[in-house]
């Protein structure tokens, strides 16, 4: 068989490509419904309108993450509750863990599913999320 590879060198980050210019269609449409409120930064938001359902349903509030030490704002994004809690889910959290943090009814630790900044949201935040996603 083939003998193990070296590892790779590091790969260069000095420059990054500039983003197209202009944007699709569909980027248009979704960033004009993020502006609408309609849906959130989370890339897999379920609750925007969709060409099957275009009038959305679901409670449409969205929270942003807050940094554990200072209370500010941990990024620049904003998630419906039940996106941030499937996207959490997603990244692995143990059921264990999700027990805990309810039983104790405080701040819920996340890291943003779109830039990985570390805070947390409000406990009632959380469980609406869950609530929705039932
Ligand atoms: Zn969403
Ligand atoms: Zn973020």
């Amino acid at each position: 068989m083939t003998a193990a590879r070296p590892p790779n060198p590091p790969a260069p980050r000095a420059w990054v490509p500039p983003p197209p210019p202009g944007l699709t269609l569909r980027q248009r449409v979704e960033q004009s419904e993020r502006e609408q409120g309609l849906r959130c930064d989370d890339i897999s938001c379920g609750l925007g309108p969709s060409d099957d359902d275009p009038e959305p349903t679901a409670d449409l509030a969205r929270v942003i993450i807050h940094a554990l030490g200072d209370g500010n704002p941990a990024c620049a994004h904003a998630f419906h509750p039940a996106c941030l809690v499937s996207a959490e889910r997603v990244a692995g959290w143990a059921p264990d863990d999700e027990r805990e943090r309810e039983r104790t009814g405080g701040p819920v630790e996340v890291s943003c599913p779109v830039c990985r900044a570390v805070g947390a949201v409000p406990h009632d935040d959380w469980k609406k999320g869950e609530q929705a996603l039932e």
